[in-house]
């Protein structure tokens, strides 16, 4: 696959993803296009040797993988399907001073001055009772820009400029229509009916989120640069999820994209929870052998990493500023905020060198916190030799963020040679 083809393909799975469900229902249909097999949880598994399969949990968590006959090296490639957003509140209508609003709880590390004055869409999970009373649930996107923030005038703030601050409860109610007349109920009946369900007896609850509908886009004189919502960390799931529809049956290689890594993947579907030991006991049956297959194994923990910001250049430590468009992330912290060792690092060098990638060093400066990911967690859960890269990335956590047109490219070559 050449650069253009994998990054025209990024920016459509990226619009085509605004939440975690969205998200894992794409990667499972590419899967199930790769002739990958679907299983099932709550389901007895009878894996074939040269098969290669996936499985979901609470539609928003994903695992696939390929089962060869001989070779159980496996190398696993981590990411997260959640972004920070604004959520639906479950009593979600505010209607003041002349309009309806939306009641929104912010959901992870989200930088708010962004969603200002940007035309917003919905978009998520619904369950509801049909009228064989089974409780069901659909996703809805309503792609239409249906709701906006309005920033205060400046003439009502003057300070605004030099201290804007942002309350969370007060000052980021998207308003969505003029009047009190906004019947919800009826405009989610509606949404699901042009999804075609039309059975519905009663809604009972939702997951749905607010999203930007700019479209992700190149952005620079020669296309440098690739800005969209949510790259993180759409971006690392692309990048596994191609990589294991790339290589051979007989590579072992298991992609994992987890829900909840923005607020700290303790949850069922997190990289906290059991999905992925639970789905390797069911891979490997005998202790034994899963045992000598997670210590010759290795894991991948791919997640954005903050490129030096052009115009902030001390925030970062100036050995260790990695740049856009200058190859792939080594995250390194010896408080073990990031899992990367030296051995890991080695192999995956070996690799890049190999490939004429390059590959940059980061490491948060001595006087700030570092942030963290999956790597650690998974690793201590497994006891998995793990290295955490990255893809420089500015804007982390903006409604738009910004990454490089070079670099997903160049993981995903990376990642699928170590595999062979
Ligand atoms: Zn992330």
């Amino acid at each position: 696959m050449i650069k253009q083809d994998f990054n025209d393909g990024l920016l459509g799975f990226l619009d085509s993803s605004p939440t975690p469900f969205h998200a894992t229902q794409n990667m499972a249909g590419m899967f199930a296009n790769a002739g990958f097999t679907q299983l099932f949880e709550v389901q007895r598994w009878d894996l074939q040797e040269g098969g290669k399969y996936f499985v979901t949990r609470n539609d928003s968590s994903i695992i696939a993988f390929t089962y060869p006959r001989i070779n159980k090296n496996y190398v696993m490639v981590g990411a997260h399907t959640d972004s920070p957003n604004l959520k639906l509140k479950p009593n979600p209508i505010l209607k003041n001073d002349g309009v309806v609003k939306f009641a929104v709880e912010p959901y992870g590390g989200i930088l708010f001055n962004p969603w200002f004055d940007r035309d917003l869409s919905l978009a998520g999970r619904v369950s509801y009772l049909d009228s064989n009373n089974m409780i069901k649930d659909a996703l809805i996107d309503v792609k239409k820009a249906i709701a906006i923030i309005p920033s205060l005038a400046i003439h009502l703030d003057r300070e605004v400029n030099e201290k804007k601050s942002v309350n969370a409860q007060t000052d980021i109610s998207p308003v969505l229509a003029s009047g009190d007349s906004f019947n919800f109920d009826k405009f989610l009946k509606d949404e699901l009916a042009a999804c075609g369900v039309k059975d519905i007896v009663e809604l009972y609850a939702n997951e749905l989120s607010l999203y930007d509908t700019q479209k992700a886009s190149y952005v620079g004189i020669e296309n440098d640069f690739i800005a969209s919502a949510r790259l993180d960390n759409l971006l690392s799931c692309y990048v596994g999820m191609l990589s294991i529809c790339s290589v051979s049956d007989d590579t072992p290689m298991l992609f994992i994209a987890s829900d909840h890594e923005e607020v700290g993947s303790d949850s069922a579907s997190g990289a906290g929870g059991s999905f992925l030991e639970s789905t390797l006991k069911r891979m490997f049956g005998d202790f034994e052998e899963l045992t000598q297959m997670l210590r010759s194994s290795l894991f991948i923990s791919a997640d954005n990493a903050h490129s030096i910001h052009p115009n902030y250049p001390s925030k970062h430590d100036a050995n260790h500023a990695p740049q856009i468009n200058r190859g792939v992330v080594i995250k390194v912290n010896s408080n073990q905020r990031y899992a990367s060792n030296s051995k890991t690092i080695s192999r995956f060098m070996n690799v890049a060198s190999g490939l004429n990638e390059p590959t940059q060093n980061y490491v948060t400066r001595s006087d700030m916190g570092c942030g963290s990911t999956i790597g650690p967690i998974v690793a201590a859960k497994l006891g998995i030799d793990t290295i955490d890269v990255g893809l420089p990335t500015l804007a982390m956590h903006s409604v738009r963020e910004l990454c490089g047109s070079d670099d997903a490219y160049s993981l995903y070559k990376i990642v699928v040679e170590m595999g062979v």
